[in-house]
């Protein structure tokens, strides 16, 4: 069977953007205040997100990968900087397979790991996993979800670690939410969206925690 297909964001998942504008000047930060990804060379000045690197080298070995990441227009150098840094960090692990682009939904692929719905993601037709959201804080859940999807899934789930007051304090959350959004639905609206994906989540929560009361769940 072949493998399924595997996107990698750069900033803000394999990239340490902050890292970056730290490096700069007090100068050059005043000077580019507010379009700091316009200063020339930025982008080769970033360190890796903690356990990016590894995760990536995990990820690999069961996903054919690639890198789908957005260079800022009015930077040429940022589109050169980030080949660079991908060779500089992965060796030749993505020779001939990155893509930048401002249009990520024009990819085809099975998952898409990305922190921000811009440019395309959050309408990227496999499946769009939010890096930094409280579905995935970090590289530890993310390689749970895509290489032992039963233990995130809650299959296995140690009961114990379901905080019950951060169940019950989402489950009002997305209450409050899903009555303002009804009111206004809009099936392109990326906050519609991201509540919806939060109620697929409460949904397992509420599985995991053997809720069998059908009027508890949330419509997916
Ligand atoms: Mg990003």
């Amino acid at each position: 069977m072949s493998k399924r297909k595997l996107f990698f964001d750069m900033d803000g998942v394999l990239v340490d953007f902050q890292s970056g504008i730290d490096k700069l000047s007090d100068e050059t930060k005043k000077e580019y205040e507010g379009r700091l990804d316009e200063v020339p060379g930025i982008f080769s000045l970033m360190d890796p997100m903690p356990g990016a690197i590894e995760a990536v080298h995990k990820l690999s070995e069961h996903y054919d990968v690639y890198i789908l990441s957005t260079a800022p227009w009015k930077n040429p150098s940022a589109w050169s900087d980030k080949i660079n840094w991908i060779t500089k960090h992965f060796g030749g692990l993505f020779k001939k397979r990155v893509i930048l682009t401002h249009c990520k939904d024009q990819c085809h692929g099975d998952f898409l790991i990305d922190d921000r719905p811009k440019n395309g993601a959050c309408d990227f037709a496999g499946e769009w996993i939010e890096f930094g959201s409280f579905m995935y804080t970090g590289w530890d859940d993310v390689l749970c979800y895509l290489l032992d999807p039963e233990v995130y899934n809650g299959k296995s789930i140690n009961h114990t670690l379901i905080d019950d007051v951060l169940v019950e304090q989402t489950i009002g959350m997305l209450d409050e939410c899903s009555k303002i959004l009804n009111d206004n639905y809009n099936g392109d609206n990326e906050d519609y969206k991201r509540i919806t994906r939060m109620m697929a989540l409460t949904n397992k929560w509420l599985k995991a925690s053997g809720e069998e009361e059908e009027p508890a769940y949330y419509a997916d």
